[in-house]
């Protein structure tokens, strides 16, 4: 079959279920609700219902079995043996008919999701387009009015920028707090309007080729007060320290750690609350991890998102964002948008 399957038939000790769509997807290109894998020494199943047949049969490589609705009692019935699953994909109930059918049942988690997180040329190429068109939509909404404007007129606004820019879709929904509001990590837009002085945090990612992009920004309405822009100061020179010191054969950890220290040793450690980064592909959110709970080692092919945030609780928030692709001699960043302060109106 494909390079993809090969790769991961290399790691597999029994059988491997797929019932995670987004590894399906990965593996075969085939996007179903209800769609499982089985990865054999020498086969490749793939099953699905009525619905996918003539997507299912359409797949190369793949022997395409149709199921009932109830696909893992149809899979208790068909398989048979010692058989790995995806622990993370399977729900309680799901395990006990799978259970059922005599199956001996080896979780095996995170096997597809390795595969993953290191990017081929085809999917750096889909990342890098739409890394561009979120990177045009700030650009745009950079020139628009922001002080007397909503959180949720302006997320809108973004949104259809997007469109016009031939973005699939929203990667995630945009994330747009200002002032007190963007001290939450996860603003959702509000009903706030911006006022004058505020920091603005807008977190928007496209969508092109089935794979995401993802980015934030803050912007400055009007003139904001000096602590904020100092640390603005502080969150930026931070991110370019990571940017910086970011290799291969790192951790998530001691990557975490790069823009961490600095943005402690200048006393705002208690206001970063969350990690640095995490990995991007056909999923917003997926391996690496770059954070002081990482176990990952990051490598060559890797994509991830930097982002340092300052959050100064009921004053305002800051966090710089840039998507990232690491090569053997460091990072290459895929964010095209300045990471100076900039101001809007
Ligand atoms: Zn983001
Ligand atoms: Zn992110």
């Amino acid at each position: 079959m494909n390079a993809r399957v090969e790769a991961l038939r290399r790691s597999l000790e029994e059988p491997l279920l797929i019932l995670d769509r987004t590894n399906v997807r990965y593996l075969t290109g085939f996007d179903s609700s209800n769609a499982a894998m089985l990865v054999d020494e020498d086969d490749v199943k793939l099953y699905a219902d009525f619905r996918y047949a003539a997507a299912g049969r359409a797949v190369d490589g793949a022997q395409f079995v149709e199921t009932k609705r109830a696909l893992l009692t149809a899979l208790a019935e068909q398989l048979s043996g010692r058989i790995a699953f995806e622990p993370d994909a399977l729900t309680y109930s799901g395990y006990e008919t799978l259970k059922k059918g005599g199956l001996e049942l080896v979780p095996r988690p995170g096997l597809v999701e390795r595969l993953r997180a290191v990017k081929d040329e085809q999917e750096l190429a889909a990342i890098k387009r739409a890394s561009e068109i979120t990177s045009a939509a700030i650009a745009r909404l950079a020139e628009e009015p922001f002080i007397g404007r909503s959180e949720r007129d302006l997320a809108w606004q973004l949104q259809s920028f997007l469109h016009e820019l031939g973005s699939d879709g929203v990667a995630f929904d945009i994330g747009l707090g200002t002032g007190a509001g963007g001290a939450l990590p996860h603003a959702h837009p509000s009903e706030r309007v911006v006022a004058e002085g505020d920091l603005v945090v807008v977190d928007v990612g496209a969508v092109a080729g089935g794979y995401c992009s993802d980015c934030t920004r803050t912007f400055a309405a009007g003139l904001p007060a000096r602590h904020l822009v100092h640390a603005y100061t502080v969150c930026h020179d931070a991110q370019l320290a990571a940017l910086a010191a970011i290799r291969p054969g790192l951790t998530g950890v001691e990557a975490d750690l790069a823009a961490r220290g600095p943005i402690e040793a200048a006393g705002f450690g208690e206001n970063f609350g969350h990690g640095l980064g995490h990995g991007v592909g056909l999923l917003v959110h997926e391996a690496p991890r770059l954070s002081t709970e990482s176990s990952d080692t990051l490598e060559a092919g890797n994509v991830f998102s930097v982002e340092p945030g300052i959050y100064l609780e009921g004053v305002g928030g800051i966090r710089i964002e840039d998507l990232v692709v690491l090569r053997d001699d460091g990072v290459e960043v895929l964010t095209g948008f300045t990471k100076e302060l900039v101001t809007v109106r």
